[in-house]
């Protein structure tokens, strides 16, 4: 089947389902997954509209820690599906609950400090039932200053995980706040007292794969030969991208900083590749440049032919296999961690 008739074939299934059912595509998605969503966002955008729909069956196309975050924040009568449950992120695997556990109360203990966990929403149900219960908060690249600040705000110290950058990065954007790495393959560093009472935020070592790719020596080659270039990265790029960028910050900022531009603008972008093809396609006045065509592979694995298979398993009554289930035992835990992080930014905008 050619992309049009399978376009065409979605559409039709989609309509049977009377607008009970809802395809949400992260923007790193193919383009053709992305013509056919309902909504199109960063995971803080599709964890926050999704949790608002009225739909019935959510198609969430990304990678699995989305749609689990979707199922964690789904009403009782919502079901969420995925195409391809082998979508997965690399970063979200770096954190195992065991040893965030065992370090978590090796630092209250040792150091006898007041420590809350903040984890970026790339990662399982079983962090973010840890952070949760921890009386912590999830957060995304977008919103990871405001729920930092909230918690250094009331004099805690933060356990920072799974990102080391995003962590670091956003921490070098804070005033005065000292934030190290305290943990190297599974193991904790031997620091004295006083070295620990200087942190503010200990930094998990993960890292995202895709973002890693890009180098300053990027950006330096494309101010040499484009002089007038404005650069925007992702903060889980290196510090030393970010630092040498003009501007950084989540995608949904990447994508309104170019889209509200002026025409004949030049961007040099440092995220995911897919992405940056898309915004030169959206922005055909501009110049979008990438700072290298990084791609992430999981995010390709959903396509329009397993699209079009989830959808017609709903229509047949026959999509267990596609759909997301979470424990309820961890969901509690994992549900305040997340909403904690709405309640945080939206009170953050009155
Ligand atoms: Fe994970 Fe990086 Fe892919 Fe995002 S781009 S899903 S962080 S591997």
């Amino acid at each position: 089947m050619i992309e049009n008739e399978k376009l065409l074939k979605i559409n039709t299934v989609k309509d049977r389902l009377k607008g009970d059912t809802l395809i949400a595509a992260h923007h790193y998605q193919n383009p053709e997954i992305v013509k056919c969503a309902d909504l199109v966002g960063d995971s803080y955008k599709l964890a926050h509209l999704i949790s608002k729909s009225s739909a019935r069956n959510i198609i969430l196309c990304g990678v699995n820690f989305m749609a689990e975050s979707a199922a964690i924040l789904a009403r009782e009568d919502q079901k969420i599906f995925i195409p391809d449950s082998d979508a997965l992120c690399p970063m979200a695997e770096m954190a195992d609950i065991k040893v965030v556990e065992k370090v978590y109360e090796m630092l209250r203990s040792r150091y006898n400090i007041d420590l809350v966990p903040v984890v970026y929403v790339n990662s399982y149900i079983d962090l973010k039932n840890f952070v949760g219960r921890e009386g912590g908060s999830t957060c995304t690249s977008s919103n990871a200053k405001i729920i930092l600040q909230y918690y250094l705000k009331k004099n805690k110290k933060i356990l920072f995980l799974p990102d080391y950058f995003l962590g670091a990065n956003t921490a070098n954007a804070i005033k005065d706040v000292n934030a190290r790495k305290i943990i190297e393959n599974g193991e904790i560093e031997d620091f004295d007292n006083d070295y620990v009472k200087e942190i503010n935020i200990f930094l998990w070592d993960g890292f995202c794969p895709i973002h890693q790719q890009f180098t300053l020596n990027d950006i330096l080659v494309l101010r040499k030969n484009y002089p007038e270039i404005k650069v925007i990265v992702h903060p889980e790029s290196k510090e030393e991208v970010v630092n040498n960028s003009d501007y950084y910050g989540s995608t949904e900022y990447i994508y309104d900083m170019i889209k509200k531009s002026k025409k004949g603008s030049v961007w040099g972008v440092g995220t995911e590749g897919t992405f940056v093809q898309r915004l030169a396609l959206e922005n055909p006045d501009k110049k979008v440049i990438p700072l290298k065509d990084a791609r992430c592979f999981n995010m390709a694995k959903i396509n329009l032919d397993k699209l079009l298979d989830t959808l017609q398993a709903i229509s047949d009554n026959k999509a267990e296999k596609y759909q997301v289930k979470v424990e309820n035992n961890l969901k509690i835990n994992a549900s305040k961690a997340l909403n904690k992080m709405i309640e945080i930014v939206e009170s953050s905008r009155i």
